[in-house]
């Protein structure tokens, strides 16, 4: 099937014309580096997203904490992810960068406080 997506490794936003098998690419064009097609590889064959989100807090100065992945996990997995999210409480003040949850979901990635929180 062909299909067009943008590549978004750099901020010249290649075109890329994408004929793909399924989860299987067989050619691609349009990308101007070897980045991009890795990264039209990547997004057909196994594609990722950091996930970027908030949980709850109890006790704290603020009532969510925004939290992320400490690196990409797969995209078909973000949903359940967010439903994990959701049943995470921080009940103790966090230092940016401290682990919310480790090995997220057993994928190997974990959560990570985009910033302090302290009590109020
Ligand atoms: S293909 Fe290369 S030059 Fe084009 S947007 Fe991607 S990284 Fe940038």
């Amino acid at each position: 099937m062909k299909r067009s997506m943008t590549c978004i490794e750099c901020p010249k936003g290649c075109r890329l014309e994408i004929d793909a098998d399924g989860a299987r690419l067989i050619s691609m064009s349009g990308h101007e580096c070897s980045r991009g097609s890795l990264y039209a590889r990547r997004e057909i064959e196994a594609p990722v997203r950091t996930l970027t989100t908030s949980v709850l807090t109890r006790g704290l100065e603020l009532k969510m904490l925004p939290v992320r992945t400490s690196k990409p996990i797969p995209k078909e997995k973000i949903f359940e992810a967010m439903a994990a999210v959701k049943s995470i409480t921080v009940t103790t003040p966090v230092k940016a960068g401290a682990v919310v949850a480790t090995d997220f979901l057993g994928l190997g990635a974990d959560l990570i406080a985009c910033r302090s929180l302290g009590k109020p």
